[in-house]
C-alpha cells in the first residue's frame, strides 16, 4: 500500500511527536465520515465529537499533509474577498451574518489551543503592509468596514510607525491586527488530531477515500476498507482530485511556495520583526513572512496556477525575501517546499450539500487558516439541524471556471498577470 510521507518542510522537521496511526483495513460504522485531516476536517470532527456524534476521519496521507501542515502559519481574519464585496454580491442581510462570522475563526483557534493545550508557538499580532498609496487607502476603508462588524483590535500605521514593527523600507504604512497572529501550522493540526482522538474520534492515515456510494446510508470506500455513515463531510480541498466531480469543476488547485532560513539568532531576528508579528503585503500576488519559534524567517509568495511543482523553489522565493530584507543576503535557506490551496472564481469559499447527507466546504482561495476553523463549526451546526449560518455560506454563488478544466489555468494566469501589473504600477 502507498505510504505518502510529509513533504520535506521545516514544519515536518520540527513537528511534535505523534503516535503512528493505522490505515483502514476493515468495515466500520460511524455517524459522520470526514474525508481529509486538514483544518476543515479536523475542526468539523472536533465540533461534532463535542456535540456527541461518533466520527471517523479518513486521511489519504498523514494528518496535516495538505495546506494545513504547510502554510505560512498566519492567522488572518475575514475571507479572501472582504465583506463589502460579499455585500455587493448577496445583499446586506446575508452579508451581515457573514460579517459577524468573519472574525470567529481566529477565536476558535485560540480556544482550541487553550482547551486542548496545543503546543504550536501561538503568537498574537498580524500586519498588513501597504506598498502603494492605493493599498493604504484600501486598508483605511478595510478598518472602517471591520469596525462596523465589531472588530476593534486594529491600528493604522504610517510609514514611521510600520518601521517600528518591521525593518523593511518598502512600505508606506500598514494596519496591525492584534487578533491576527501566527502558529506552527502542522503542530496545530497534530494537536487538533490528538484532541479528536481524546474524545473517541478515529483517524485513519494512508487511507484515501476512493469512492463514495451515495444514498440514504452513504458508504465511503478506501483501498482496503469501508466506512458506513449517516453523514459524510468532504474536506479534501486542493488535494481532493476527482473524487467528487461536481466540486472539481468549480475550483482550481494552485501552488504557493515557502522557504525557511537557517536560525537567525535573537539579535538579527529581533531587528527584522521586533515584536514578532507576522506580515503580509497587500499585493494581489502577495508576499508573507514571519519568524518561527527558533527564530528562522519563513517567507512565502508566488502562485503557480494549476499547482505544478516548480523545479527550484529557492530561486523563485529567495529574491523576494532579499527585496524585503537585503540584510539577509548571506543567510542560508534550510528548507523550501510547495503546497496547494484551492482557488474559486469569486475567491469566496464554496459550502454546500450533495443530496441530503454529504456536506462540503472548500476553496477559501489563499486565506484559510481562520475560515477552515469556522467552517468546521458551521458544518457541525448544520448536521445538528441548525443551518442558518451554513445557509449563509451555501447561498454564496458558485461559478465554474471559464474555459473549464482545460483552459482555467491559462485564463487565471492572464487574470493574475493583469492584477499584479496593476499592483506594480500602483493603481
Ligand atoms: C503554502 C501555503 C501557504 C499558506 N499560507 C496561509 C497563511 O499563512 N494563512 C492563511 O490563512 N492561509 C494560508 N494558506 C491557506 C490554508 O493553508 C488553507 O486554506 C487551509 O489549510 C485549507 O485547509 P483544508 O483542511 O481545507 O485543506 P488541506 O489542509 O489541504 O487538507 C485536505 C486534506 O485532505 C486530504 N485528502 C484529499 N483527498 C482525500 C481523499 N480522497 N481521501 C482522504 N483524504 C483526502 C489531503 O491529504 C489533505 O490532508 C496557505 C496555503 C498554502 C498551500
Amino acid at each position: 500500500m502507498a505510504n505518502t510521507p510529509y513533504p520535506q518542510s521545516y514544519y515536518a522537521a520540527s513537528a511534535n511527536p505523534v503516535p503512528p496511526r493505522p490505515a483502514l483495513q476493515e468495515e466500520v460504522q460511524t455517524d459522520v465520515c470526514v474525508i481529509g485531516a486538514g483544518y476543515t476536517g479536523l475542526s468539523s470532527a472536533l465540533f461534532l465529537l463535542e456535540a456527541g456524534f461518533s466520527v471517523t476521519v479518513l486521511e489519504a496521507a498523514k494528518v496535516g499533509f495538505g495546506a494545513s501542515g504547510r502554510n505560512g502559519g498566519q492567522i488572518v481574519n475575514s475571507y479572501s474577498r472582504d465583506i463589502d464585496v460579499i455585500e455587493r454580491t448577496v445583499g446586506p442581510k446575508q452579508a451581515q451574518l457573514l460579517g459577524q462570522m468573519a472574525f470567529e475563526g481566529g477565536r476558535i483557534i485560540r480556544e482550541r489551543v487553550a482547551k486542548y493545550n496545543i503546543q504550536c508557538d501561538l503568537k498574537d499580532g498580524g500586519v498588513f503592509a501597504a506598498l502603494t498609496a492605493k493599498q493604504m487607502g484600501h486598508l483605511e476603508s478595510q478598518k472602517r468596514l471591520w469596525e462596523r462588524f465589531g472588530h476593534t483590535q486594529l491600528e493604522l500605521m504610517d510609514q514611521k510607525r510600520i518601521r517600528e514593527v518591521v525593518d523593511c523600507d518598502q512600505y508606506l504604512g500598514g494596519m496591525l491586527d492584534m487578533s491576527g497572529g501566527h502558529i506552527h501550522p502542522l503542530n496545530l493540526a497534530l494537536g487538533e488530531a490528538a484532541a479528536v482522538e481524546s474524545l473517541g474520534g478515529k483517524i485513519y492515515e494512508q487511507s484515501p477515500a476512493v469512492r463514495i456510494e451515495r444514498g440514504a446510508n452513504p458508504v465511503v470506500h478506501t483501498p482496503q476498507g469501508k466506512v458506513r455513515a449517516k453523514f459524510v463531510i468532504v474536506a479534501g480541498n486542493a488535494y481532493l482530485g476527482g473524487l467528487v466531480p461536481e466540486l472539481a469543476a468549480k475550483s482550481m488547485p494552485c501552488g504557493t511556495q515557502v522557504i525557511t532560513t537557517e536560525p537567525l539568532g535573537e539579535e538579527l531576528a529581533r531587528s527584522l520583526l521586533p515584536q514578532d508579528y507576522c506580515v503580509e503585503d497587500c499585493n494581489y500576488l502577495l508576499d508573507y513572512y514571519r519568524l518561527t519559534g527558533d527564530k528562522r524567517l519563513i517567507f512565502g509568495g508566488g502562485v503557480v496556477y494549476g499547482a505544478r511543482d516548480p523545479a527550484n523553489i529557492e530561486a523563485i522565493i529567495r529574491p523576494k525575501m532579499l527585496k524585503a530584507f537585503p540584510q539577509l543576503k548571506d543567510v542560508k535557506i534550510d528548507y523550501a517546499w510547495t503546497g496547494n490551496f484551492l482557488l474559486t472564481l469569486s475567491r469566496l469559499p464554496q459550502v454546500g450539500r450533495l443530496g441530503d447527507n454529504i456536506y462540503y466546504s472548500q476553496g477559501c482561495s489563499g486565506h484559510g487558516v481562520t475560515y477552515t476553523h469556522l467552517a468546521g463549526k458551521v458544518l457541525a451546526e448544520a448536521l445538528r439541524g441548525q443551518a442558518e449560518r451554513f445557509d449563509a455560506f451555501a447561498e454564496l454563488p458558485h461559478y465554474p471556471f471559464p474555459g473549464g478544466q482545460m483552459l482555467r489555468v491559462p485564463f487565471s494566469a492572464i487574470g493574475a498577470w493583469y492584477y499584479s501589473l496593476r499592483d506594480r504600477l500602483g493603481f
